[in-house]
Formats: structure tokens, C-alpha cells, sequence
């Protein structure tokens, strides 16, 4: 069976078509500038490219767009929609009301729009738009909505709770859902493979390390907690996200520059992290350059991200009692070395030995130990694949 998986942003749309016979890519690509002028689809099949560039006003022309790139001259891998038998979507918040993936129908369309919109103001309303485009121009086809917080779902209360007023949580569910659960999960099970390890025996802290980055616990094959919280504006600093600050502070930091709560989380979200600290950019690759060339806060960006990064790893030891596997993934976990060196500094007390060699080797694209032969923990590089996760759980689901 074929199954699409479509990834939609307020402006951007990626997708990526599997044969689910093999797992096997058959054709990809991406939107960007829905609703924009200069609105453009790069696909790829068959090993060739094709870029549309074409007003897309919105999700629908531009999934219309998709479909037909899909059967188009050349670069086209299937004959009729028929034969895609079902689409993945992948939405960011859940709330508490979807714990696990979902076959799309009225009551479920229903609550994902009046329910967690305001829990995803920025990623919700994408993925419904997406959602609708899809219905439209393949009624009949199964639609599954598949949730960045579901592998999160599985946390005790006392990880997700927050100390606010029971009654607040109980109100307005203002708690920790987590997020990037696809990755934590794709990488911890491909852990346990690569080790010849049940998942149920196996301890592993997960990093995804990305513009967005977030750090699991996944304790037995099951997330036991997470770093994002409520949103993804928890946890780790970030590309742009302060990740975790006093509460105080942000009430004195607003009070000081006459911003808003809208205001505020904006540049929370969007102004701080490690470009806000650095003042050159949010690109790790960036940062590497300047701190090479002496720019102190260049580097004191890298230092508190991988400090940051490590404390977490340290916690979620002492919260399972234990740790197999350090697993790195995402575009700075799999690409840039020093972080991982920083973060894995100073842990030889848990059982953690660098092989600074393989730390510092080519990525492969594959599956790569940087632990020493004697290192009690594993600690790996793993490539991560969400849409992969995507498109198995819709299978699973239909
Ligand atoms: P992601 O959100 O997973 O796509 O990761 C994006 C981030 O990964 C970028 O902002 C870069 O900071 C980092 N990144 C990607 N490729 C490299 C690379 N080759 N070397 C260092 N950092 C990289």
C-alpha cells in the first residue's frame, strides 16, 4: 500500500509518499509560500526534480498541486489517486484529548478545531488546513492524524504535572504534553535494534537536537518524561526559544519593555535562545564559525546548550534509575560533534566514554556509535525519520 504523509506549517507543506511494501520513499517534496506571493512546490520522483513555481493562495491549491506532481510527466510515480490508500498528518498538540493516532471523522475534525487550536495556535490550524485540502480532492481516501505529543502520553502525573493549582490543571489542562514524540520514539526504537536489545530491558535518554530541541526519557520502551512542557517553548534553549526561565522574570522582563503577554511569548519563542544570546544566528553552523574565531558569545551560546542538554541527560538518569543509551539525533545531534562532546563531558561517573574519533567521523546517514568499546553506556547517532513513524502508525491505524 501507498500512503502520503503531509506535514503542513502556516505557510509551508512537505510530504512525502512511502510504498509501504519496502518502507521505501517513492516520491517527495515541499511547498513553501502557501498564501504568499512567490508560492513555490520543489518535488522529487524518480529520481528527477521538478519546481513549480505558481500562485498558491492556500492548502488546498497547494495539495491539488502535490497530487498532480505526483502522476505529472517525469517526474509522476503513480497513475491515480486510487492508489494511495491513506494520508498521514502530522499535528503538533493533542491536548489530553487525542492520547494516540486517529482515523479523522466528523466528531474528531470537531474537536481537533474548537479544542486544541489554542493549544497549537501556531501548528494546529496548519495541519487542519492541510487536513480539509486533503478531504477534498480525496474524498473516501482514510485520513489519520498522527500527534507530535502521543509517545509523550504515557508519562506518570508527577513528571507532567506543573505545581500550579490542581484545580487550574484540572480546568484548563495546563500541563507538560511534550513534543517531537515521533523522533523520541523512531530513534529509541532503532536504539534497541542496533544494541539486540528488548526496549522493555533498556534505559535510554533520547536527544533530539534541532532548531527545536527537546530531550526524552524513555524508560522500558515507553516515555517516562520529556523536556517541552505545556508547548515547545520549554526545556533546552533553542534555536530561538529561551527554553526554561523563572516565571518572574518573565513578568519583570514584560514590565521593563512595556510588551504584552502576545508580545512576550513572541519573543520568548522567536527573539531569544541561543541567537538571542549569541546575537549572530540560530545556525549551530554559525555559531561554530564565530566561536572559532573568538566571539565569546558565540560560545557561550554552544556552552549553555550543551550544559543545559547534559543536565537533562543527568536527570533523567536519576529518574530511571539507571542509563543504557544516550541516543543523538536531529540536525545538531546528528551533525555537529562539539555538542555532542560537550554534552557527553563529565558524565564518565554514569558510565558514559566518548570515542572521540568516531565522535568526531563523517555522518553516514547511518546508524553511528561514538561510544568507546569499554563505555558502559552506549551513546549513539541516529538519523531520525518522522515521517517513517508517520506512515507506519497510519498503516497500523487502517
Ligand atoms: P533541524 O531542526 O533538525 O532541521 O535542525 C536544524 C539545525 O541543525 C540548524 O539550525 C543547524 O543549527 C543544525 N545543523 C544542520 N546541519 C548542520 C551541520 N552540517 N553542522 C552543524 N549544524 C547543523
Amino acid at each position: 500500500m501507498k500512503i502520503l504523509v503531509v506535514n503542513a506549517g502556516s505557510s509551508s507543506l512537505k510530504y512525502q509518499l512511502f510504498d509501504m511494501e519496502n518502507e521505501s520513499v517513492i516520491a517527495k517534496g515541499a511547498v513553501e509560500r502557501i498564501g504568499i506571493p512567490g508560492s513555490v512546490l520543489k518535488a522529487k520522483g524518480n529520481g528527477q526534480e521538478k519546481v513549480y513555481e505558481q500562485d498558491m493562495p492556500d492548502h488546498k491549491v497547494a495539495i491539488q498541486l502535490v497530487l498532480h506532481a505526483l502522476h505529472d510527466e517525469g517526474i509522476g510515480v503513480i497513475k491515480s489517486m486510487n492508489e494511495i490508500g491513506a494520508v498521514g498528518h502530522r499535528v503538533v498538540a493533542s491536548g489530553e484529548y487525542f492520547k494516540k493516532p486517529t482515523l479523522v471523522d466528523d466528531e474528531v475534525i470537531k474537536t481537533l478545531e474548537e479544542k486544541t487550536f489554542e493549544l497549537g495556535p501556531l501548528h494546529n490550524p496548519a495541519a487542519a488546513a492541510g487536513l480539509h485540502a486533503c478531504m477534498d480532492v480525496m474524498p473516501g481516501t482514510p485520513m489519520v492524524l498522527v500527534f507530535d505529543s502521543s509517545f509523550h502520553q504515557t508519562m506518570p502525573e508527577k513528571a507532567y504535572m506543573f505545581g500550579i493549582k490542581y484545580e487550574d490543571y484540572k480546568a484548563y489542562g495546563v500541563r507538560k504534553y511534550g513534543a517531537h514524540g515521533t523522533s523520541h520514539k523512531f530513534v529509541s526504537q532503532e536504539a534497541a535494534k542496533y544494541m539486540g536489545r528488548d526496549p522493555k530491558s533498556l534505559k535510554i535518554v533520547t536527544c533530539h537536537l534541532g532548531n527545536g530541541s527537546s530531550i526524552s526519557a524513555v524508560d522500558g520502551g515507553v516515555c517516562v518524561d520529556t523536556s517541552m512542557g505545556f508547548t515547545p517553548l520549554d526545556g533546552v534553549l533553542m534555536g530561538t526559544r529561551s527554553g526554561c526561565i523563572d516565571a518572574s522574570a518573565v513578568e519583570f522582563l514584560a514590565r521593563k519593555k512595556g510588551f504584552d503577554a502576545a508580545r512576550m511569548v513572541t519573543y520568548l519563542n522567536k527573539e531569544c535562545g541561543v541567537l538571542g544570546i549569541s546575537g549572530v544566528s540560530s545556525d549551530f553552523r554559525d555559531l561554530i564559525a564565530g566561536a572559532e574565531q573568538g566571539n565569546a558569545r558565540c560560545k557561550l551560546a554552544l556552552d549553555m546548550f550543551a550544559y543545559q542538554t547534559k543536565k537533562f541527560v543527568g536527570s533523567y538518569a536519576a529518574a530511571m534509575g539507571g542509563l543504557d543509551c544516550i541516543v543523538f539525533t536531529a540536525g545538531i545531534g546528528e551533525n555537529t560533534p562539539t555538542v555532542r562532546e560537550g554534552v557527553c563531558e563529565g558524565l564518565e561517573f554514569l558510565g558514559v566514554k566518548l570515542d572521540k574519533a568516531a565522535n568526531n567521523g563523517k555522518n553516514t546517514g547511518a546508524i553511528r556509535e561514538i561510544s568507546a568499546k569499554d563505555s558502559k553506556v552506549k551513546v549513539l547517532v541516529i538519523p531520525t525519520n518522522e515521517e517513517l513513524v508517520i506512515a507506519r502508525e497510519t498503516l497500523a491505524l487502517i
